[in-house]
């Protein structure tokens, strides 16, 4: 396994790329938290005035990178944060992947709420 997997995007889903990078070059988020950091959308290369490859963003020519101006980091603190990057890396790999760990918080909220509203059915009958 090479030391830098490569993520798929949870945005777009489409777009496979180097998890250190600060947005999608599919869909110009922020891998960590989905922020969209770019507007307006580029489609073209600039130099080329080919469009970009819609799965990897990259140009057929001169194979430059989508969003690849876009390095500062994003408000979540991606790509400086190594923490954020490590779970991203753990989870979103595109080879080796692990499946995140059960919420149980989300589950007992869940469970809170669907008891707290049949106890008001049952009060209201
Ligand atoms: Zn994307
Ligand atoms: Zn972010
Ligand atoms: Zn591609
Ligand atoms: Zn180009």
């Amino acid at each position: 396994m090479s030391e830098f997997p490569y993520i798929r995007c949870l945005g777009c889903e489409e777009a496979i790329f180097d998890p250190t990078r600060a947005v999608c070059p599919g869909c110009g988020r922020c891998p960590v938290c989905g922020l969209r950091r770019v507007k307006p959308e580029i489609k073209d290369c600039p130099e080329c005035e080919l469009p970009y490859c819609t799965c990897c963003g990259r140009c057929p020519k001169c194979a430059g990178l989508r969003y690849a101006e876009i390095d500062s980091p994003c408000e979540c603190g991606h790509p400086h944060n190594a923490e954020k990057l490590e779970d991203l890396i753990r989870y979103e790999s595109v080879v080796g992947a692990e499946s995140r760990p059960f919420d149980w918080g989300c589950i007992m909220v869940i469970l809170a709420l669907v008891t707290v509203i049949l106890l008001i059915l049952a009060a209201l009958r």
